[in-house]
């Protein structure tokens, strides 16, 4: 039997062609399974694991359980001039973004600044994959999504929050863009379980038991409650994610989201919000004088000795992963093979 710890090096070619297969061979549309396929080969590519191929066990859980529509088309609507809206129809959310995109770019460059909100869709993923086509087409921006409540406030043990990812991109003059992109919570859960899955213990100050005492036992972490990052500051900040990408947006709560799975183990259900900001409209003939400006600033952060700039490392992986495909646990694979063939995947 494969060991846990057993990987196996794959091209990002054959990394896309299975996650689409495992789609297609559930029934899922070919543009939804061709847009998460992408999606999670971007992760993969980025050494982003936690939202690679190892999601798709859980898209095709929604999909067999009748709870996502792998077949949604999604449908888009300008509320405003400044406001583009997209019902995702329970599909998933990387279609709904790529359909989305070009509307959003071009109200932020007609008004300056421009929100997308999509509503109604399964697993906004890592969200650096939907902000750097916008830092690409010279676009500042912010985005965040609600999940499943698995976070609890700082100093309770009740979960409350989903893991509440925030992110920001920056377009830069001379090459990849800027753009950070973290879970509200001390770690993203797919880290957790992805422990679990390696039989390793998870650091103090990532999850407490259900009493809430602290714990490094991945599966007992899962079962109480994850913990923010930051303490009370991680947790203004979740609420206010759990506020923007839900509510405001009409979408679910990461409480309403959970309650929603009835326990079937999908992915979260729910909205993300993007905010994207034109600097060339902000600032006319001085854009290129203060774009520099901001290089000065990431100069004076990178040039100190053992600092980098967030999204350096992921850059790096993908430059590596491009030559040399990229490293997944082999019991992965032979998992996803099996729902390729039409077989595993409960419902
Ligand atoms: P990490 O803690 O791994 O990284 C957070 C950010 O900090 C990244 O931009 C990272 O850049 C940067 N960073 C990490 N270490 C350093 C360092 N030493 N110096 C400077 N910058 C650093 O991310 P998370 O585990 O919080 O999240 C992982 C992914 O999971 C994200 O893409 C997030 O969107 C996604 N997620 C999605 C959820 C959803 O429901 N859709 C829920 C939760 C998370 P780099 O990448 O280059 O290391």
């Amino acid at each position: 039997m494969t060991s846990i710890h057993t990987e196996r090096r794959v091209s990002l070619s054959e990394i896309e062609a299975l996650a689409r297969d495992v789609l297609l061979a559930r029934g899922v549309s070919f543009a939804q399974a061709d847009a998460v396929a992408r999606n999670v080969t971007a992760a993969e590519a980025d050494e982003c694991r936690s939202h690679g191929v190892y999601r798709l066990i859980g898209y095709v859980r929604a999909v067999v359980s009748g709870k996502a529509d792998g077949r949604a088309v999604p449908s888009m609507t300008q509320v405003s001039p400044a406001i583009i809206r997209v019902d995702a129809g329970r599909g998933f959310a990387p279609l709904a973004n790529e359909i989305a995109r070009p509307a959003l770019v071009a109200a932020a460059q007609s008004l300056g600044i421009a929100v997308l909100a999509i509503n109604n869709c399964y697993h906004n993923s890592a969200m650096w994959v939907d902000l750097e086509p916008l830092a690409d087409a010279g676009l500042v921006s912010i985005g965040m999504t609600a999940g499943q409540c698995t976070v609890a406030p700082h100093g309770g043990s009740k979960p409350v929050f989903g893991t509440n990812p925030f992110a920001f991109g920056w377009p830069r003059p001379d090459g990849a863009p800027f753009v950070f992109d973290f879970a509200t919570s001390a770690a993203a859960r797919g880290e957790i379980e992805l422990h679990q899955r390696a039989g390793k213990s998870i650091p103090l100050g990532w999850a407490v038991d259900a009493e809430g005492r602290p714990t490094t036992d991945p599966a007992v972490g899962l079962a109480g409650a994850m913990l923010p990052f930051g303490g009370h500051k991680g947790t203004a900040l979740a609420l206010m994610i759990e506020l923007l990408a839900g509510p405001m947006i009409g979408d679910l709560t990461s409480q309403e989201s959970f309650a929603e799975d009835e326990g079937m183990g999908s992915p979260p259900l729910g909205g993300e919000l993007i905010i994207a900001f034109d600097p060339v409209r902000f600032l006319g003939d001085d854009f290129a004088g203060h774009m520099a400006r901001a290089e000065t600033l990431f100069s004076s952060i990178s040039g100190q000795d053992g600092v980098r700039l967030p999204g350096d490392r992921r850059l790096e992986a993908r430059a590596q992963s491009v030559q040399n495909g990229v490293l997944v646990p082999a019991r992965l694979l032979e998992e996803l093979e099996l729902l390729r063939a039409g077989g595993g995947g409960r419902g």
